[in-house]
């Protein structure tokens, strides 16, 4: 029968590539969490909340009932978009602005409790893979497969920034560096549910891993 497949690990990892494919290979529904903390990030930076000369994360959460979230499929695409508010933000969630912005958002208790519940009723239905940061250990503490994926901070950072630039943003290697380093220091010392491999969750680096191999392997793992 059909299982959870928790996917967690530092930043730029290439967790949602990894997730898409094997969401496909297996007939599973994708669901990236990451664009739901960037999701309320944009809102934030919008808002004012955060990205001016002063946080006010407080009115953050005051508005989180306002914000609505959806994943809506693209059959043109192949994989869900993410929605604001009704407004299409895929682009604009994966701009290195709020790339800068997005942990300090995930480090607040009262977002984190919104999402993880409307990531568990997401998962309810099994057939699931779902990549993120504390889906093995938070989200989805059951789920049958779980994988844990590492890369060196400089080859995270040169994918990422190779993404970045092909997408046309004018980025360069060090900032993109310094966002991934940092990233993995806020994720993994924040107070509520920081980033930790499960103990139950199987560790891949993929530093010196093309997307086949790393498939196959993974493939591998979840079949057998
Ligand atoms: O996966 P992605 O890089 O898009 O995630 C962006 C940020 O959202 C992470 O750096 C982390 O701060 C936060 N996040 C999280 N928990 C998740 C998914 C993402 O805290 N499950």
């Amino acid at each position: 029968g059909k299982i959870t497949i928790a996917i967690d690990g530092y930043s730029s990892t290439g967790k949602s590539t990894i997730a898409k494919q094997l969401a496909k290979a297996l007939d599973y529904v994708y669901v990236d969490t990451g664009a739901m903390y960037r999701a309320v990030t944009l809102f934030a930076m919008r808002e004012g909340f955060i990205g001016g000369e002063k946080d006010y994360l407080e009115g953050l959460v005051n508005a989180l009932p306002k914000v609505d979230l959806k994943f809506v499929y693209n059959k043109s695409l192949g994989f869900s978009e993410m929605y604001l508010n009704g407004e299409n933000v895929e682009k604009e969630i994966r701009t290195l602005p709020v790339s800068q912005q997005v942990s300090k958002i995930a480090t607040i208790e009262k977002v984190r409790l919104k999402l993880v519940g409307m990531q568990q009723e997401m998962g309810k239905k099994k057939g699931v893979v779902m990549d993120g940061r504390d889906i093995g250990t938070v989200v989805f503490p059951n789920a049958e497969f779980k994988i844990f994926m590492t890369a060196s901070p400089e080859t995270r950072a040169f994918r990422r920034y190779k993404e970045l630039l092909d997408k046309g943003e004018k980025v360069s290697y060090k900032e993109v560096l310094k966002n991934v380093q940092t990233r993995d220091y806020i994720d993994s010392h924040r107070e509520f549910s920081p980033l930790r491999k499960a103990d139950d969750a199987i560790e891949f680096d993929n530093s010196d891993m093309g997307l086949k191999e790393q498939l196959e392997r993974i493939y591998n793992f979840a079949l057998r």
